[in-house]
């Protein structure tokens, strides 16, 4: 055990989770090192985001608490949200909402939200090893420190923590995914007035009921800045997945979002057809798939030094809800928080209490926040509901989206008879005088081509 007057703690892996902790305690006066498999050029430049990472409302409060807000773009203000069923001649719009949030939103990719972080944690005496480090190493890590995070994200060392299968509800991932990244409109283009009333700084949420989901929506670039997050959710067995299969770089990356939208979502090629590849960041995109995880984040090295998960080591989550990087922070930050106030001995019960108030915190309801965007058998009244009454009322469009933001209320919405109640509560007349005016739309309105857009009216 450490000798310094400073508590000595050891971190392994350095992205969002990692960084943030490591900020956070070498802020709070402890003693840290961070271990990381790749050095610091190479956590920028050699691999893709983990994901984009957007941070809804209430996440940025926590994320404050660590690192002064450093990013003048990638900031959205609501969402549009669109619903497809059927295919070809039998395709049909189900239903739209377009609400702004309660909250600002911020997608800033993870590869320079951690190295600004590291940088920082670095100025200020912060230890980096570069190392892989192995099962056996924490061992002797963990012994010579007074407190070990594993925040080596959703492989990595998170197999030393055991599957909480009272917690995880699924097995398998629950869609296949491709993120990318593209340039070529601007953030304050007009072009998308069609979708929404605060033009390009809403995201879409284009569905397509049979065969899964996109996300599309201002981003901030490491190295370009202002641009823009695609993400692809194909449901099993969705046609979806051959098409992203077949994404090998970013001009491909860009040909099948395109594509993709041509086929199935029309109305908004005309636009999409803008977007351009970004060469000049090669792991701009990527093919994925989460299983959705909770894990037991305490756990004992082989000669019983307590260690902790946090960040997706801790919990994974499929990234429709945007629950991640959110909840990764939120328990980063918490911990730190717990722990400049804790001078006692950090121990094994000590962090399974903390991951305990996380978990009643934010981690339960943003697992279940997950399930509901999923259409989890569980939640299918509340999307049923709230989905057309949103169509018909901005308010209660602002009170869904804001379960992105603070998914707890979702816990204490669970009959049909709470969401009757939160729809009548927020239209402030009866739910079924919400509902009974809901009529699915004819169509949708159209993105016009560029040259037409530039016409002035
Ligand atoms: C497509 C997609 C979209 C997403 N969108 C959102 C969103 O909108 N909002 C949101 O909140 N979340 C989102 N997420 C989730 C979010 O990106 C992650 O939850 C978050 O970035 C996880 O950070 P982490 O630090 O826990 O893990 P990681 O970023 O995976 O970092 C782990 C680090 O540990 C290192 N490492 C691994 N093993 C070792 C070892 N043995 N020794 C040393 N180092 C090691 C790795 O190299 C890596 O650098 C999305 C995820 C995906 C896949």
């Amino acid at each position: 055990m450490s000798n310094s007057t400073k508590r000595k703690v050891a971190i392994i892996g350095a992205g969002l989770a990692g960084t943030t902790a490591g900020l956070g305690l070498i802020n709070a006066g402890f003693d840290v090192t961070i271990y990381s498999d790749r050095d610091r050029a190479s956590l920028r430049n050699d691999v893709p985001p983990t994901g984009t990472a957007v941070y809804f409302g209430k996440s940025l409060d926590y994320d404050a608490e660590i690192i002064e807000d450093l990013y003048d773009a990638g900031t959205s203000t609501g969402m549009s949200v669109r619903i497809f069923s059927g295919a070809g001649e039998a395709r049909t719009p189900v239903l739209a909402f377009d609400s702004p949030f309660k909250y600002k939103a911020q997608a800033v990719d993870t590869r320079l939200r951690a190295d600004d972080r590291l940088a920082r944690f670095l100025a200020r005496g912060g230890k980096f090893q570069v190392r892989a480090v192995t099962p056996r190493d924490l061992d002797a890590i963990a012994a010579d420190v007074d407190l070990t995070l594993v925040a080596t994200g959703k492989g990595g060392l998170s197999s030393l923590f055991p599957v909480d299968t009272g917690r995880s509800a699924y097995a398998e991932p629950q869609r296949h995914l491709l993120l990318a990244t593209f340039k070529g409109l601007h953030h304050a283009d007009r072009q998308f007035a069609y979708r929404s009333s605060d033009g390009a700084k809403h995201n879409w949420f284009t569905i397509h009921a049979e065969f899964g989901e996109t996300f599309f929506g201002p981003y901030l670039h490491k190295d370009i800045g202002a641009s823009w997050a695609f993400i692809g959710f194909a449901k099993p067995a969705s046609p979806w997945i051959e098409l992203f299969k077949s994404v090998t770089d970013t001009q491909r990356a860009r040909d099948v979002v395109v594509d993709l939208f041509a086929t199935y979502f029309p109305e908004d090629a005309a636009l999409i057809e803008q977007l351009q590849p970004l060469h000049e960041d090669p792991h701009s995109w990527f093919l994925g798939a989460v299983t959705p995880t909770v894990r037991r984040a305490v756990a004992t090295t082989a000669n019983g030094h307590p260690i902790v998960a946090i960040g997706d080591a801790a919990i994974s989550f499929d990234p429709i809800g945007g629950q991640g990087a959110q909840t990764a922070v939120i328990q980063a930050a918490s911990l730190v928080r717990a722990l400049k106030t804790h001078a006692g001995k950090i121990t094994f019960e000590w962090l399974q209490d903390q991951f305990e108030k996380h978990w009643n915190n934010r981690g339960d309801a943003a697992t279940e926040v997950t399930r509901l965007f999923l259409g989890d058998p569980k939640y299918a009244t509340h999307a049923e509901l709230l989905f057309a009454a949103a169509a018909v009322n901005v308010d209660i469009g602002t009170a869904f989206l804001g379960l992105l933001s603070e998914p707890q209320p979702l816990l204490g919405i669970q009959s049909r008879e709470d969401i009757i109640k939160l729809i009548s509560d927020r239209a402030g007349e009866p739910a079924e005088s919400v509902l009974a005016r809901f009529k699915p739309p004819q169509q949708f309105a159209r993105a016009q081509s560029a040259e037409r857009a530039a016409v002035p009216a």
